[in-house]
This record gives structure tokens, C-alpha cells and sequence, in this order.
């Protein structure tokens, strides 16, 4: 499918009036209209909730706009709650999905009365102790070990992740909660991640289905929620297929129907726990051509780069791109796109035919609206970008100002040696 960026050339040449490249923009309207799908596409499920990743983007802004939409919020760190916090989410609005979390961590969880969703077993005499009593509702995440696959091959390997409680650990872990005064039980499980097919929620709400009924039967205890957590993908390449979240929720109530129903369980909430499907096509980051250069191969410098999203370097993954005001121009130049990091790998394209690019062009890189701004880093002592909030009016809001050379500095304990850069 034709990739159409939700910014036109127009748009972007006022933008970059008052706020230079490089910067990442988001769509509120196309965020609001596919949260709105979303909900629908799991209305037939009472206690439905979509609890937004934060760590795909953490920007109260964005939030609050999930918020609107009925989302509550996923973290996994102590600034991740806090964020959730100010933001006005509380109690089970808060889903605390995390691993090898320290004990502030769980300390602020436990203060706001967020759902915990335990990742190992060792957890819940932890998590006792900081709290003096574990709280009425607990969660656990599952891991099915092997391997994860489904009819068009291997998903992903459960078995090599660090992540969740083996089946033993899940009946044992639920007995020692029930003894402990647990009343209400949760269970999670993320299997494989960016899943490019209708089939993956639906399979995996089986597995977990049906491990709900087993747990019940094993140790009497009452299952509240099932938390299908993330992995739920987008199409990336303009070749891939986009997911159907309406074909995706009806497959997962075929499956409730199938195995809850019956097994009387038919007061189980559903929950998600979706970043890169929230988000992910919602966001572009806008950069420049700034410089061209003609080597062994031809190259296209801009001014963003891997510090600003790191995907293309880390996992060799494709974003389109597409030359602002190039949209309908023959793709009959071979560049690689480039940022400015003394790293090989600082590449947003290799070997892509795109429009001849002029030095001065922007560049809109899609699909930056998750895993992008909150992947950067300062490396090269490179600065994080600006985040930039399209409106559903048409206006710009600054949602998040650029770093400055003196917030990169700010940190430094140097006795007044950096004072001429600080002050
Ligand atoms: C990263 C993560 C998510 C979100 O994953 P997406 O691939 O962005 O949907 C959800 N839950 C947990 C626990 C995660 O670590």
C-alpha cells in the first residue's frame, strides 16, 4: 500500500519557521480515529482496556489524548509511573508491566495502586515485603517457553526470553498469592513482537484462555483479567499488509466463546497493552538534506540521525521515506541516507530508490510515532529533537522543546569548568 505521510510540504515549510529540523510530529487525528477502532474492534468484551506502553512514547500530551479515548497506561519504570501519574491516571488505570524492577520501583506502584504484573515468581515475597502486604489484585506473566509459532512459521522463541514465569511457576505462584490474601488474579503474556498477521492475538489469547481455565481449576482462584499485553504490528514497508484490528478482535472473541465461555468464565476482561499499534504510524521524524556526497557510493547526509531514532541502526529496520513535495516523482536514484554519528551504521536507508534529493529537501521518515523519540540517546554528544503535536485543527503544538547544549552539559560535576557553556 502507498505510504502517505499525514504532513504535506506546504505544512512542514511553515513548521520549520519556528521549529528546526530535525523533530518528530504526531497525528492526533489519525491516533484518535485508530484508538476509536481499536475499542471497537474489542466492544463485545465488557471490561475491555487498551493500557497504552509509555515507553513507546513518553509524552504526557500524547497521553492525555489516549487518555480521552478510554486508554489507560503500561510502564515498566519509576519514571514511567510518575509520568502516569501526573498525567492523571490512578489506581487500575496503571498497568505495571515490568522486569528485574527495583524496589522504588515497585514501591511507587504499589502507592498508586496500579495492577502489578509480577514477571517472576521471586517477585511476590519482594514485592511483600516493600509493600507490607501484597495488594488484593496481582498479575502474572507467562512464559510459554519453546518456541512460538504460528501458520506462516516461527514467531518468535519464548524459551531464550528473560521474561515471565514457566507454567509450574504460574499454578505455584497463584497458590502462595491466594494464601497470601490475593482475591482477584490477572494473567499476561507477550510472545512475539511487530506481529504482521490477524492470527497472533487471537492465538495467543488460546493459549492464555486456556491456562486461565486450567488455573482455576489447579488453584480456585478468581481470573479478572487476561492481558494480551503487545506485539500487535504495522506495516513498516509499503509491500506489507496492514493488520485488521477488527479481524484481530473478532478472532480473540471467537476464541473467549470457544474456551471462557463455556468453562463459565464469561466475566473475564480483556486487556491490551499496545504501543507500535497505538502510535507507531502516527509519527514522522522531519529531517534535511544538508549535504551530498559522491563516493564509492551516493550518499545523502541530514541532519537527524540514529540518536534521533535508532531502529534502522539498531535492528536494520526499514522506515519509508518519503521527499516532501517528491510524492508522485519517479524513484530513479540509488541513495544511502545518512546522519552525522561516527558510526557506520547511522544509516536511515541503504541502497533505496528514492526521488533525486536536492540539498535543502525534507525528508519525512514514517512510522517514527513509537520506538522512536524514546529510543534516542546523546551519543556523539548529539541532542534529543523537538516533539511536535499536529492538531485535529490543523495547528502545531511544541509538546517537547529541543535539548539545548546546556541541558546535554547539565549534569557534569566539574567545579565551574564547563561555566561558559551553562550560563
Ligand atoms: C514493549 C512492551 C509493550 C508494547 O509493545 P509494542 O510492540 O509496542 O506493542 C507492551 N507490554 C510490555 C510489557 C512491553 O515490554
Amino acid at each position: 500500500m502507498k505510504k502517505i505521510p499525514f504532513v504535506t510540504k506546504e505544512q512542514l515549510e511553515q513548521i520549520v519557521k519556528a521549529y528546526p529540523t530535525p523533530f518528530h510530529i504526531y497525528d492526533e487525528k489519525g491516533i484518535r480515529e485508530n484508538a476509536r477502532k481499536v475499542y471497537k474492534a474489542f466492544s463485545w468484551n465488557k471490561g475491555f482496556k487498551e493500557y497504552f506502553a509509555v515507553k513507546a512514547t513518553p509524552n504526557p500530551i500524547l497521553l492525555k489524548i489516549l487518555q480521552e479515548e478510554g486508554c489507560g497506561t503500561d510502564c515498566s519504570s519509576l519514571t514511567e509511573l510518575m509520568m502516569s501519574d501526573a498525567c492523571g491516571f490512578s489506581g487500575h488505570d496503571i498497568m505495571f508491566s515490568s522486569n528485574d524492577t527495583p524496589a522504588e520501583d515497585f514501591e511507587l506502584a504499589g502507592r498508586l495502586g496500579a495492577l502489578i504484573n509480577l514477571d517472576d515468581i521471586t517477585h511476590i515475597d519482594f514485592v511483600e515485603k516493600i509493600l507490607g502486604r501484597l495488594p488484593e489484585t496481582m498479575s502474572c506473566r507467562y512464559n510459554t517457553g519453546g518456541q512460538f509459532q504460528l501458520s506462516n512459521g516461527i514467531m518468535d522463541t519464548p524459551g531464550e526470553a528473560k521474561y515471565g514465569f514457566t507454567r509450574e511457576q504460574m499454578t505455584e505462584g497463584f497458590k502462595i498469592m491466594k494464601e497470601k490474601g490475593v482475591k482477584h488474579f490477572g494473567i499476561h503474556a507477550f510472545l512475539a513482537s511487530n506481529t504482521k498477521t490477524n492470527e497472533y492475538y487471537p492465538a495467543l489469547a488460546r493459549i492464555l484462555f486456556k491456562t486461565a481455565v486450567e488455573l482455576k481449576e489447579e488453584t480456585g482462584a478468581s481470573i479478572e483479567f487476561i492481558n494480551l499485553s503487545g506485539g500487535v504490528g504495522i506495516p513498516y514497508h509499503p509491500d506489507e499488509e496492514p493488520n485488521d484490528i477488527l479481524a484481530i478482535g473478532e478472532g480473540v472473541r471467537q476464541a473467549y466463546e470457544e474456551i471462557l465461555v463455556p468453562a463459565g468464565m464469561d466475566n473475564v476482561a480483556i486487556y491490551t497493552e499496545m504501543g507500535r499499534f497505538m502510535l507507531g504510524p502516527y509519527g514522522h521524524l522531519i529531517t534535511r538534506a544538508i549535504h551530498e556526497k559522491h563516493t564509492y557510493k551516493e550518499y545523502i547526509g541530514v541532519d537527524a540521525c540514529a540518536c534521533n531514532l535508532m531502529r534502522p541502526a539498531m535492528y536494520g529496520a526499514y522506515h519509508h521515506i518519503t521527499v516532501a513535495g517528491k510524492e508522485d516523482a519517479p524513484c530513479d536514484h540509488k541513495y544511502d541516507v545518512t546522519g552525522s554519528l561516527c558510526e557506520n551504521n547511522d544509516k536511515f536507508a541503504v541502497d533505496r530508490m528514492l526521488p533525486k534529493i536536492d540539498k535543502g529537501d525534507l525528508l519525512i521518515i514514517h512510522d517514527t510515532g513509537a520506538h522512536g523519540f524514546s529510543m534516542g540517546y546523546n551519543y556523539n554528544g548529539k541532542l534529543r529533537s523537538a516533539e511536535i503535536l499536529l492538531k485535529e485543527d490543523g495547528t502545531t503544538r511544541l509538546i517537547r522543546r529541543a535539548e539545548t547544549p546546556k541541558d546535554y552539559f547539565a549534569t557534569l560535576d566539574v567545579t565551574g569548568l564547563m561555566d561558559k557553556y551553562l550560563n
